[in-house]
């Protein structure tokens, strides 16, 4: 993400907190930032981490609770993964992601087709579909490569075979 991309989306940002009547705190903007300028769909505890480094008194609480009036408000939202720890995604346009089951990594890809599924038709008529997003779950490029087999089927194995490097 440009530079721009990064002053644009933050003063959006800012200008929905006003929306909301959201208080604008440096600590909020700090970890806006860090989730926009982070690809991999962080959890609470990696921002928390990483905005630690400027502001050292933040609580993992408060960035926690900021995340969820983050999603709360429309400007982040939580990523689909069951069990383990939350993971946010400050992208809240179409998109669908790749899911490693093996490391967890999370990336987006973009595809049309997606974007425009109709809607099922057993889903009953009283359910509300507020979103639509396709997630493929398969094993990364460096995870195969870890792997002795790469297109086998993935092994669950606790300590995979290493080949030499
Ligand atoms: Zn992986
Ligand atoms: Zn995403």
């Amino acid at each position: 993400m440009s530079r721009q991309d990064v002053t644009e989306k933050i003063q959006a940002f800012i200008d929905t907190c006003h929306r909301h009547h959201l208080k604008i705190t440096p600590q909020r903007v700090a970890i806006y930032r860090e989730l926009l300028q982070s690809d991999m769909h962080p959890s609470a505890d990696v921002l928390y981490r990483l905005v630690k480094r400027d502001y050292p008194n933040i609580s993992f609480d408060t960035v926690n609770r900021t995340l969820l009036t983050f999603v709360h408000i429309g400007v982040a939202n939580v990523v689909e993964i069951f069990g383990g720890a939350k993971r946010f995604d400050a992208n809240v346009s179409d998109h669908h992601h790749l899911h490693c089951i093996q490391c967890g990594s999370i990336t987006d890809f973009h595809h049309r087709y997606f974007d425009s599924l109709a809607d099922p038709e057993d889903v009953p008529a009283d359910f509300q579909i507020l979103d639509k997003r396709i997630v493929l779950k398969g094993i990364c490029n460096a995870c195969s490569k870890k792997t002795s087999q790469p297109h086998g089927t993935p092994h669950h194995d606790e300590n995979p075979k290493q080949k030499g490097k």
